[in-house]
């Protein structure tokens, strides 16, 4: 049976469709009522059917073999639910991928960047399931880290090292190093050799809550505050603060003295050292911590090296 000049006066997905005449089979019509639709009439071709949804109203044309064999599904309720999806996340459905994949949309992120998306991930962001972290954003980021170490971010090191990226030391030689050790400075230049041994660092006194008491961590870091977070498995338990940091010149003069002070601190007061099974379940540190009623004592080390103190002489602190 012909299709016929005769136009549907309404939009069917935004296009005016001509009207097909030919029955509507009681079998088509009882499958689609099964599946959320009615039968509003036959559309396109003898195999289209032409579907309301009973949910939005809105018509949409499916193949005969789709309603009868499959689950057809309602365009329009599947943009809403993107659209709501998206905008509980604070971001908006643009429109369909500019790459036409079926399963991507364009979206506008809450940071304002326009980017594609897997639209099943967006809607289990919305949900709490994951973070939907900005490309744009997140390089910028990592381009800002590696600025404040003196190296200029490249690009990607390869598909096979996700956590790597290819950097440009101030010198011009260019390496792959992981995103957090770039973070962090723990870098060294294989051209020009300048490491984080020779650049300044820190030694710190972090203070821990344990379930039977406070503890305290003497250590070394460039960045104590990061060092705090890192250590802690659940820091709203640890509640991790730093009490102090002295300044070291070099990171290899951090190390020195700082192992110099744990074995002046073991042969004067052994007893301050906590065993590791008390601290083993919530810090992820194994040795270096001790009683908290060793602080006044350990800050008191700490001036004695900022007056001039060197803990690996055989000269006493005080
Ligand atoms: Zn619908
Ligand atoms: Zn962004
Ligand atoms: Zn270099």
């Amino acid at each position: 049976m012909p299709i016929t000049n005769s136009i549907y006066a309404f939009p069917i997905d935004g296009k005016f469709r001509r009207v097909h005449h030919g029955p509507i089979l009681a079998n088509w019509k009882k499958a689609a009522d099964a599946k959320g639709f009615a039968i509003v009439g036959r559309a396109v071709s003898h195999e289209h059917l032409v579907l309301g949804c009973k949910t939005c109203g809105s018509p949409t044309p499916k193949r005969v073999s789709v309603v009868r064999d499959h689950n057809p599904e309602c365009p329009h309720c599947i943009r809403t639910r993107r659209e709501n999806a998206a905008a509980g996340y604070g971001a908006t459905l643009l429109g369909p991928d500019p790459k036409g994949k079926r399963r991507y949309g364009l979206y506008e992120l809450p940071c304002g960047h326009a980017d594609r998306r897997q639209h099943t991930r967006v809607e289990t962001a919305a949900a709490g399931g994951h973070k939907l972290s900005c490309g744009i954003c997140l390089r910028a980021r990592h381009a800002r880290e590696a600025e404040a170490q003196g190296w200029q971010l490249i690009c990607n090191a390869d598909r096979k090292h996700a956590s790597y990226r290819r950097y440009e030391h101030a010198c011009g030689h260019r390496q792959n190093v992981t995103i957090a050790n770039m973070r962090h400075g723990d870098v060294d230049c294989a051209s020009c050799g300048e490491s984080w041994t020779s650049k300044p660092s820190k030694i710190y006194l972090l203070r821990f809550q344990l379930p039977e008491s406070p503890v305290i961590k003497l250590g070394y870091s460039s960045n104590p505050e990061y060092r705090v977070r890192q250590v802690q498995h659940d820091p709203l338990v640890t509640k991790g603060a730093v009490i102090r940091d002295i300044p070291m010149t070099t990171g290899h003069q951090a190390v020195r003295i700082e192992k110099a002070l744990h074995s002046f601190i073991a042969a004067s007061w052994p007893d301050l050292i906590v065993p590791s099974k008390n601290f083993e379940q919530h810090l992820r540190t194994v040795s270096e911590i001790y009683d908290h009623r060793a602080e006044a004592f350990i800050s008191d080390l700490l001036d004695a090296v900022v007056d001039g103190w060197d803990p690996t002489s055989d000269m006493p602190p005080f």
